[in-house]
C-alpha cells in the first residue's frame, strides 16, 4: 500500500512537487478521464517516506506577503510590448535578468505535428524570450523545472521563476529553503482548463478552418488589448495562414472567461486574495480607465496596446521594480484600484452549473461534443457577437460613448 497524496481533488493543483521530489520515482502525473492531471502513486516503488506530503503546498504553511507597493505599468520596448498579453511587464523583467546572466522560467507553448504542449521551460537566451511571452490560458506542466531550478540556484546563478500562484508556492514547499538569488512572479490567475482539453479544442477549430495548427497566440492584439486570439494553420496546399479569432465566438475562449472548465481546485483555491506568494504579481490592469484617468493622457498609457497591474510583495518585488524603471513606465497605484475589477485579487472563481454538464459531456462525446452544445446553447450570443465584431472599433468606441452618456 503506497502513501494516499490527497483525499479531494479539490486539494491537488497538479503542481508536481510530490513528484519532483520523490526519492524513488513513485509518483507520476496522470490525467484523469476528463484530462486533468494528478499525481500517481505506484505501490510498488513508494516507501512511505513522506517527502511527497511535505512539499505539498496544500498540505503545508506558505509564506504569504501583503502587497507593499502597488503600479500601473508598461514597457516601453514597442516589439515586447505587442508580443506580451497586457503591459509587458515580464519581459522587461526576464530580459534584466537574461542580460545580468540569469535563468529565467515560464509557460510555453509548443505545437509539435499538429499537438499543443504547454508546459513550463527555462530559457538563458534572449532569443527564447518570446516563448515564454504572452499567457496561455491553460495548465501548464511543471516536468522537472523545479530541479532545474534548483541546480541553478546551487551554482549561484540568479534564477526567474514565473507562473500561476500554485506553481509557486510548489516551486517553494520543493526548495524548501531561502535562496538569495532566487526572485518569483505569479500571474494573477483565474483558473486553468487543462492540457488535453485546449488540444482537443485546437483540433476541432484547426479541422473546421481546414489546416494543422502550428502556432496559437490566446491574446493576439491585432485589434486592441483584449482577449481575442489566433490561430496559426498549415494549409493542406502547404501555405500557412493566421485566423484572427473573437473571444466569444468561440468555444473554448468564452467557456474559460465564463469559468465553466478550471481545474476543481481552482474554484476553491487558496492563493486568490490579497496576501500573495510570490515576490511580483502581474496581471491586466483592468478597469484602469476609472482608476487612473490622468495616465490614459499619457502616449505611453496606450488602452488599445495594452496595460498592465504588478504588485510588488517583498523587498526582493520592490527592488525589482526599481531596478527595471528604465524599461518600463511605472506609476505608483494601490492594491483596491488594481482589484476592483480583478476579483481574483480577493476571491477565487465561482463554479457554475454548467460546468458539471460540459466536462460529463466531454468525458461521453470527446470535445466535437461539447462544440455541438456551445454553439446550440450561445447561438444569441454568436449572432450578437458576429455583428459587433463586423463594426469597425473607431465606430463601436463613437457608440459606446454615446450610449454612456
Ligand atoms: C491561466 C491564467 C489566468 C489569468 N487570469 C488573469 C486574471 O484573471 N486577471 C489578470 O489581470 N490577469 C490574469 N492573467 C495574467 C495575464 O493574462 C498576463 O499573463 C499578465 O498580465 C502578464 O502579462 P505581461 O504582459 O506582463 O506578460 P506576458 O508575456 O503576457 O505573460 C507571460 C507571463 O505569464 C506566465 N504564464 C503564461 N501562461 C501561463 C501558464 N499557462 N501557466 C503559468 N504561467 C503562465 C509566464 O510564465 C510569464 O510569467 C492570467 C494568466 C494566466 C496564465
Amino acid at each position: 500500500m503506497g502513501i494516499v497524496l490527497f483525499e479531494n481533488k479539490k486539494t491537488c493543483c497538479g503542481c508536481s512537487a510530490c513528484a519532483s521530489i520523490c526519492p524513488k520515482g513513485a509518483i507520476e502525473m496522470k490525467p484523469d478521464d476528463q484530462g486533468f492531471i494528478y499525481p500517481v502513486v505506484d505501490s510498488n516503488l513508494c516507501v512511505s517516506c513522506g517527502a511527497c506530503k511535505k512539499v505539498c503546498a496544500y498540505q503545508n504553511e506558505n509564506s504569504l506577503h501583503e502587497p507593499v507597493r502597488a503600479y500601473a505599468a508598461v514597457n516601453r520596448k514597442q516589439e515586447q510590448l505587442a508580443k506580451s498579453a497586457s503591459g509587458g511587464v515580464f519581459a522587461a523583467v526576464a530580459t534584466y535578468f537574461l542580460e545580468s546572466g540569469g535563468v529565467v522560467f515560464g509557460a510555453s507553448l509548443d505545437i509539435r505535428n499538429g499537438q499543443s504542449i504547454p508546459h513550463l521551460i527555462g530559457i538563458e537566451n534572449i532569443e527564447q524570450l518570446e516563448r515564454i511571452q504572452g499567457s496561455k490560458y491553460v495548465q501548464s506542466a511543471v516536468e522537472d523545472t523545479y530541479k532545474q531550478a534548483r541546480q541553478k540556484l546551487s551554482e549561484g546563478r540568479k534564477v526567474l521563476f514565473s507562473g500561476t500562484p500554485c506553481q509557486i508556492a510548489g516551486l517553494y514547499g520543493y526548495l524548501k529553503k531561502d535562496y538569495n538569488n532566487l526572485w518569483t512572479i505569479d500571474v494573477i490567475c483565474h483558473g486553468v482548463p487543462n492540457a488535453k482539453f485546449f488540444n482537443d479544442y485546437l483540433g476541432v477549430e484547426a479541422k473546421k478552418r481546414g489546416g494543422v495548427p502550428i502556432g496559437y497566440s490566446f491574446r493576439d492584439k491585432k485589434r486592441g488589448w483584449g482577449m481575442n486570439a489566433r490561430l496559426d494553420l498549415r494549409r493542406p496546399s502547404g501555405g500557412e495562414k493566421s485566423i484572427y479569432i473573437p473571444a466569444r465566438l468561440t468555444s473554448y475562449n468564452t467557456l474559460f472567461l465564463d469559468g465553466d472548465i478550471y481545474r476543481e481546485n481552482c474554484y476553491e483555491c487558496p492563493y486568490a486574495h490579497k496576501e500573495r506568494v510570490a515576490d511580483m504579481t502581474i496581471g491586466d490592469f483592468w478597469g484602469i480607465e476609472r482608476e487612473h484617468p490622468e495616465l490614459l493622457k499619457q502616449d505611453a498609457f496606450d488602452e488599445r496596446k495594452g496595460i498592465s497591474c504588478i504588485l510588488a510583495n517583498t523587498e526582493k518585488g520592490v527592488e525589482l521594480c526599481k531596478k527595471i524603471t528604465d524599461r518600463i513606465w511605472l506609476s505608483e497605484s494601490t492594491y483596491d484600484k488594481i482589484a476592483r475589477k480583478n476579483g481574483q485579487l480577493s476571491h477565487p472563481s465561482v463554479q457554475s452549473s454548467r460546468r458539471k454538464i460540459i466536462m460529463e459531456l466531454y468525458e461521453k462525446a470527446g470535445y466535437d461534443g461539447v462544440e455541438k452544445w456551445f454553439h446550440k446553447k450561445y447561438r444569441k450570443q454568436i449572432i450578437v457577437h458576429s455583428i459587433y465584431n463586423a463594426i469597425p472599433r473607431k465606430v463601436r468606441v463613437a457608440l459606446k460613448s454615446i450610449i454612456k452618456n
